[in-house]
């Protein structure tokens, strides 16, 4: 079990990248349906819903993440819909390796075993996607080439996107 870097931390840290911009994306419509969610921030009532009950699971089962970033500029609707959390192991960029890499693997099974559950749309991790195509059984990422980025390629965090 990894020690638990809690709260500002790794907000900060993943600020500083720029990964995590501010809801400038999100449309009127799509924004004013988002609710406040603790340090998930604001995301869609199922994201909430998903983030309250991964949290402590996570926690108990001394997997919980470092830091996370959900509504946020995208090319994909996920983030800027509010639809879609990003649950760091250890630092944005860095690559996971060692309990960090194990903790995420837990939470991730955690996700696929509560899919259905939490209308979870799709998880990705390592470059798998976990989603209905390949009956949650996992496949590759086309997006996670051999030149892609460790952030790219999901290797420094959990996504995890709920159905609209
Ligand atoms: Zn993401």
């Amino acid at each position: 079990m990894r020690k638990q870097i809690v709260g500002l931390l790794g907000a900060i840290s993943i600020a500083s990248t720029g990964m995590i911009a501010t809801a400038s994306m999100a449309d009127a419509a799509t924004a004013s349906k988002l609710v406040k969610c603790g340090k998930a921030g604001k995301v869609t009532k199922k994201m909430c819903t998903l983030y309250k009950k991964a949290g402590p699971a996570a926690s108990k089962g001394g997997y919980h993440w470092d830091s996370v970033g959900c509504l946020r500029k995208d090319p994909l609707p996920y983030h800027p819909e509010g639809r879609a959390c990003d649950l760091v192991y250890g630092k944005i960029g860095k690559k996971a390796t060692g309990d960090n890499k194990s903790d995420g693997t837990k939470m991730v099974k955690w996700l696929v075993a509560h899919h259905k559950k939490y209308s979870i749309d799709h998880v990705i991790w390592q470059g798998v996607i976990y989603s209905p195509n390949g009956n949650w059984r996992g496949h590759k990422d086309k997006n996670c080439t051999s030149r892609a980025g460790v952030t790219v390629c999901h290797r420094d965090h959990v996504h995890v996107a709920v159905t609209r």
